[in-house]
């Protein structure tokens, strides 16, 4: 899952996005509301955290332009303490959910999970059964039978990507879109590195390689 934060109080978005990062999500920052809009609008985010009073243009702006061009990425506002701005007006401009500063960083991860559960295709149910393998993605479990799989969470990410998309074929690229953040600067075959990791802790046949295309995990 990748996660967007527009948030120009640099501190706070710095360690949201590291505590975010170590919960396993890919995590891109930006500090300026116009920015915000740039990459929020490229699409490949399952998730916006936004703030209101940013530089260059408002949380709610970003918001409203967001939804006017037809983007249902779920957005998580941040708004300030002193009432000047209302949850209302935030949800009004089709935010999904808010948060008041300040906040504690276990309820923001906890919204974040929750929104991302909501939009889950599976009807909101985290837990993805496909043959012996149980794959609980709010938890980060996967379980083959009574035993645990111990994954690492950019294993599990690439995992998840498969998952919530089983049956389809997923690409390299999505994969690396939603898994590693726009820093990411190295090889794009660091994807294959993972998915023979996959294999390896999960078997050959769960993942298959459709050729010239990208991954497939089987629904057996
Ligand atoms: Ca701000």
């Amino acid at each position: 899952m990748r996660l967007l934060i527009v948030e120009d109080e640099k501190r706070l978005a710095l360690s949201l996005a590291k505590g975010l990062t170590a919960e396993g999500y890919a995590v891109d920052v930006v500090h300026d509301g116009r920015e915000g809009l740039h990459r929020a609008g490229e699409g490949s985010y399952d998730l916006v955290i936004l703030d209101i009073m940013l530089p260059g243009m408002n949380g709610y702006r970003v918001c409203g332009a967001l939804r006017a061009a037809g983007h249902d990425v779920p957005i998580l506002m941040l708004t300030a303490k002193d009432g000047e701005y209302d949850e209302a007006e935030g949800l009004d401009t089709g935010a999904d959910d808010y948060l008041t500063k300040p906040f504690s960083y276990v309820v923001l991860v906890a919204r974040v999970k929750a929104l991302l559960r909501r939009r889950g295709p599976s009807g909101g149910s985290p837990v993805h059964v496909l043959g012996e393998f149980k794959i609980d993605t709010a938890a980060q479990r996967v379980l083959r039978g009574e035993e645990e799989i111990t994954l690492t969470a950019k294993e599990f990410s690439v995992l998840e990507q498969l998952v919530v998309r089983a049956g389809e074929v997923v690409s390299k690229s999505d994969i690396l879109d939603h898994v590693w953040d726009f820093a990411y600067e190295g090889d794009p075959n660091i994807v294959e590195v993972y998915i023979s990791t996959l294999r390896r802790k999960l078997g050959a046949s769960l993942i298959r390689t459709v050729r010239g295309a990208g991954y497939r995990l089987e629904a057996r």
